[in-house]
Formats: structure tokens, sequence, C-alpha cells
């Protein structure tokens, strides 16, 4: 957490963002019960609701009071008055999706570019920014930012990213270059922090005071939130699980080492598993192995109770390290279903010493990376600005 001079403004700005953040976790709330709650006096939360009421970041909402004859004046967050666009970079495309400050999505849409080419990556976020913009009709003047979910390792306050091997990159200022094409703000930072961050704002993470989450897709790692604050370590590299060796002398990982997690157990290393035992021209898809585990074919289902169980382990490890209070598995690779997520979820309980940790798995659907990468730009309402 960046250091803070003692002032009226910096305390006008921790009471904002206590009662942000109350609305964002416990929904419309009267100003008596918001004061009460996080210890403010009527008199500090009038002064700060009516500012906000003023930026139009939060709204008041009419509702019957218990009694059903009175009414009753709640606050909430002004969910539609703000826009984010959420950016999911890929290998040869990228996702892009506008949201509203709740991350709910607006629209979407998918186009096509060379990740290998940063210039090109900031310019095709732009023309999708225009034309999302153009096609929802929705007004420029209310977009918070544009947020860049990617692999690798992120210098997130400056906005650079330092190594990204699976696109070659190394120290690219990409959230300028972004910045300056689209004229609004940009954030970027590791795809898996960027869904944590998401999870932990208006996801199952919401209430929660510590968050981790498991991502297992194309790639797999891990996030960890506390108080709000993603554990980044030095280099923005903290959480890459997916580099855990868990074959001795197994096959060469993207990383250059052997017997990676993510070498033997990505969505990819899975589907080469089965394709390794089972040959075909044509690649299997995840959701028909998925159906061939679940007809009980005895490969599928010994390459998906492999996987799960291998998952498992490295997740179980990671929550004994960090004793989250909630735990979320996302990414593409829940598409698998019961044959890989049944014995994942049961080695995890099995393996994490910090028995309390509650487990969710995220229904997995196409827009959830980028409204991820949209919960980048929306954390700055929520988090101390650096
Ligand atoms: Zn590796």
């Amino acid at each position: 957490m960046p250091p803070l001079k003692g002032n009226q403004s910096t305390s006008r700005t921790l009471n904002r963002l206590l009662l942000l953040n109350h609305l964002r976790r416990h929904g419309p709330t009267a100003r008596s019960d918001i004061a009460a709650a996080i210890g403010l006096s009527p008199a500090a939360i009038s002064y700060v609701s009516s500012e906000l009421l003023e930026q139009r970041v939060i709204v008041e909402v009419e509702a019957a009071a218990g009694d059903g004859r009175r009414r009753m004046t709640r606050l909430d967050l002004n969910y539609s008055g703000h826009l984010s666009l959420g950016v999911k970079l890929m290998e040869r495309n990228l996702r892009a999706t506008i949201t509203d400050l709740g991350t709910n999505v607006i629209d979407t849409i998918t186009a096509e570019v060379d990740a290998r080419a940063p210039e090109a990556v900031a310019e095709a976020t732009a023309a999708a920014l225009d034309r999302l913009l153009q096609r929802s009709g929705e007004d420029r003047a209310r977009l918070i930012g544009i947020g860049l979910a990617m692999p690798g390792q992120h210098d997130a306050e400056r906005g650079v990213c330092r190594r990204c091997d699976r696109f070659g990159w190394k120290d690219v200022p990409i959230a300028e270059l972004i910045s300056e094409r689209a004229g609004v703000p940009a954030w970027v930072d590791n795809d898996v922090n960027a869904f944590a961050l998401a999870e932990h704002l208006f996801g199952a993470g919401r209430q929660a005071s510590s968050l981790a989450v498991l991502s297992f897709g194309r790639g797999i790692g891990a996030a960890m939130i506390v108080d709000g604050q993603l554990l980044r370590g030095r280099y923005g590299g903290a959480g890459e699980i997916g580099h855990v060796t868990v074959v001795e002398g197994g096959p060469r990982c993207e990383c250059g080492r052997l017997g990676c997690l993510e070498a033997v157990s990505s969505l990819p290393a899975i589907l080469n598993a089965y394709g390794m035992l089972r040959p075909s021209d044509r690649p299997i898809e995840p959701a028909a192995l998925a159906a061939l585990a679940a007809d009980g074919d005895p490969v599928a289902r010994e390459i998906l109770d492999t996987a799960g169980r291998r998952l498992g382990a490295v997740a179980g490890t990671f929550a004994t390290l960090f004793d989250p209070e909630t735990m979320v598995i996302g990414g593409e690779g829940v598409m698998f279903g019961p044959a890989l997520l049944d014995p994942l979820v049961a080695t995890l309980k099995e393996k994490n010493f910090q028995r309390d940790t509650e487990v969710f798995v995220e229904f997995w659907n196409d827009d959830a990376w980028a409204r991820g990468a949209a919960a980048l730009a929306i954390d700055s309402f929520f988090s101390i600005p650096s």
C-alpha cells in the first residue's frame, strides 16, 4: 500500500472508499446503517455521500421500510453511470467487452490481432472501443478506462508488461501505448490477477476478507487478494503455480523447465494426452472429452482424473500457504466437468491444511476473462490511488 499523507483530503479519500466498498459488498444501505457499520459520524457520511451523489458515483434508491408504510432512502452504487472496457489478449485475437461499474457485460466483440506485436494490440484495442461505443450507443465520457488482461508478469502500477513468454514481450509500456491511441487511462495485469480482482469486487469473493483464485485453461495460475490488495511479489510474479514441478523429468514447459504443472495439466496438455492414446485426424474438444468421461470411457476418465488430482494438490498447497477465506476455481478447464472437477476439489480439500476454506467452482463462459480485465479499471474506484 502506498504511503498516505495525513491531511484532510486523505481522510476524505478514505471515508469515500469506506462508503463505496460498503455499498459494493452489501448493496443498497441507509445512511444511518452505513454510519454504524463503518464507524463514521452521520455528518461525515452526509458530507461524503453528497459529494459522491453530485459526481453520480452513487444514487439514492427509494424502498419501503420494514413496516411497509414509510418510504426509506438508501444509497447504492450508480452501476449504469460508469463504463469500463475489458480486453483479454490471446495469441491471434482479442476479446473486448464493455461493462458497467459492476462488471456486468453490455456488449462484446472479438477482433483478430497478432499478440506478438504490441503496437498492433494497442491499435486493435482502440478500434474495438470505438466499435463497441458506436454499436451500444454508450457515452465515451462515462468510460473509466481500459483494462488489458494477458499472460505474463506485469508492473501494474507503471502499466508495463515486464515479461510474457507466450507473446515474446519484454518491458513493453502497453498501458501507455493503449492510452495514447484510445485517449483514456489504461491498466494492464496478468489475466489471473484480473480474474481474481473481478471475483473480489463483484463475484464469489465479494464478502470475503481474503480470496484465492486458481485458474486453468491455456495456462495455469493462482492469485491471492488480502484486504482488497493483490499479492504481487517483487515483479508481479506471485502465484505462478503453473510452473511448480509436478513430474520430475516430465515434458518441457513453455518456460523452459521440465515437468511443470502447466506442461502436464493445462487444457492443451490434457487434450494432447488423449490424442496420444487415441490418435485421430480431428483433435478432440474439451466438451467432447468431458462427455466421453461421463459415458464411462476409461481413457478419458483416467486422463481427467489425473489432471484433476494434480491441480487439486497444487491448489491445496496454495491454500495451505495463504489460508484464504474463499477459493475460486475458474478458467476454460472448468469445461472438463465433474470427471476433472470432482477429483480436483476432493484433493484440494484433502491437501489443504486450512480446513475452513470455502471452495467455489465458477461456471465458465467466454466473457469471464474480459470482465476480469474490466475490473482492472473499475478497481480504481474502490482502492487507494497509487
Ligand atoms: Zn513452466
